[in-house]
């Protein structure tokens, strides 16, 4: 078995163009990723197959995009002005900070083998609570009647927005808002590559229900949330649901539990559910003074839905997949690392290589691959001898490769040669588009 560290996913993510430290160059700004061409193959791919999923397959989703900057008063109402914070505390002698829930799990910056507050010259302050939304101001003058805020979820767009969508969809509940995009929050202790950034993505979907019928939809979306991940090919001993302990709730929340993912930093949330009950949108009806209840026209009755809320992280969840795809194994007498992504996920698709670099095999190969960027996402490679290719394209996850040697100039076909097993075969050229898309759709389990 593989031991996976973060290290090593580190180093292939640089190596191989996946992710680069942000302003790099200038030494680089602590806790920012920027998403290289694979990485943001592999990104978009992980927020298709989740829109896909939560909007486009159901009738009874629609989607919202909304600006990241929002009235003041949002985030009054939504609590977050008042209650978003962490408990911090900082080390006077060494200026490092630290979460005060999370001082377990700590490391004194002079002595790593100690804890905070357990070397002689820790000098440690009370705690206090810090607000993690980042500030800024709108317009040219900085002064507190021009500051906004960043917004730190995604959620209170939709919130905002619930009669906009509910009158222009003619959607009834229960149905469901959902956003993707760029949230903020000022972390204490950020780290751990792309697991905990200040800018990060996210994947949110608010489903309004009938009180009452809250508890049925919370069991079905926390199921529905932990196949979707097992259907994307993340093994079952690596994820769990793990519900929250009533003292760890959220003031907001009835219920709430995570899909944890078994990172090499130990279980980790890679998604919430979390059943918000009726607060939101009863707050903000009362902080805007309009009546965001819904009116049931069966049975005449007004009332505010309840909100069942599955909260991911697209850059949380790329990093699971990047994980839970990560393996060595030998290859043709060599040791090889491979990316064992579900083929829906992979960067590039297929990978088309001419054998050698004569009898017209290249303009072949390079024909087909032009053929195939009609479909697929295709890299071209004539670099090296073929088993370095097939290497290269391993570990960055290409689940197909195709080979054009002399053979192919007599009878049109090529050789497809699978990543998870290796085996080869010969095929058409007239049947590659069939094949490659019938293979690429199929279920697929490491
Ligand atoms: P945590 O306990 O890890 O701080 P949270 O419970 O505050 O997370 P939510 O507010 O429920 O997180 O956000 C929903 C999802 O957004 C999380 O499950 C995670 O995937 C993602 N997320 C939250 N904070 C970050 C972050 N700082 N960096 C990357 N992803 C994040």
């Amino acid at each position: 078995m593989t031991e996976v560290t973060m290290d090593k996913i580190v180093n292939l993510a640089k190596r191989r163009g996946f992710t680069f430290q942000s302003s790099e160059i200038y030494g680089g700004l602590s806790s920012c990723w920027d998403y290289g061409p694979l990485g943001i193959a592999l990104k978009r791919n992980v927020k298709d197959a989740w829109w896909r999923s939560m909007v486009e397959s159901r009738d009874d989703i629609e989607g919202i995009d909304c600006s990241i900057l929002m009235h003041p008063r949002v985030w009054e109402a939504s609590g977050h002005l008042e209650g978003f914070t962490d408990p911090l505390i900082d080390c006077r002698t060494c200026k490092a900070r630290f979460r005060a829930d999370q001082m377990e799990q700590a490391q004194c910056a002079k002595k790593p083998s100690k804890r905070p507050g357990e070397h002689d010259d820790c000098d440690l302050t009370e705690a206090r609570q810090f607000n993690l939304m980042f500030k800024t101001f709108m317009g040219p003058v900085e002064e507190s009647a021009s500051t906004v805020y960043m917004r730190p979820e995604t959620a209170q767009g939709i919130f905002v927005n619930f009669q906009n969508v509910l009158t222009t969809s003619r959607q009834k509940i229960p149905f469901g808002i959902a956003q993707m995009g760029k949230s903020f929050r000022n972390e204490i202790t950020p780290g751990n590559f792309l697991f905990r950034t200040r800018e990060f993505e996210q994947m949110e979907m608010e489903f309004f229900v009938k009180p009452g019928e809250d508890e049925t939809w919370y069991e079905y979306w926390s199921k529905a949330r932990l196949e979707w991940y097992r259907g994307l090919g993340i093994r079952d001993e690596n994820l769990r649901l793990r519900p929250h302990d009533e003292d760890e709730l959220a003031h907001y929340a009835k219920a709430c539990v995570d899909v944890e993912y078994k990172f090499p930093i130990g279980w980790s949330e890679l998604e919430g559910i979390a059943n918000r009950t009726d607060f939101d949108l009863r707050r903000h009806s009362e902080y805007s003074g309009k009546d965001l209840r819904f009116f049931d026209e069966a049975s005449r009755e007004r009332y505010y839905p309840y909100v069942i809320e599955p909260a991911a992280g697209a850059d949380r969840a790329t990093l699971a997949f990047l994980v839970d795809a990560f393996d060595e194994d030998e290859a043709e007498g060599e040791s090889r690392a491979v990316l064992r992504f579900h083929p829906a996920l992979s960067p590039i698709k297929v990978a088309v290589f001419p054998l050698m670099k004569k009898e017209g095999q290249p303009e072949r190969a390079e024909k087909i691959a032009a053929e195939l960027r009609r479909h697929f996402t295709v890299d071209y490679d004539q670099a090296g001898s073929i088993g370095r290719r097939y290497r290269r394209q391993d570990e960055i996850g290409t689940p197909f490769g195709l080979t054009i040697d002399h053979q192919t100039a007599t009878d049109d076909t090529v050789t497809l040669r699978d990543r998870d097993s290796m085996q080869q075969e010969r095929l058409p050229i007239a049947a590659l588009v069939p094949e490659l898309t019938s293979r690429l759709s199929k279920p697929w389990k490491r």
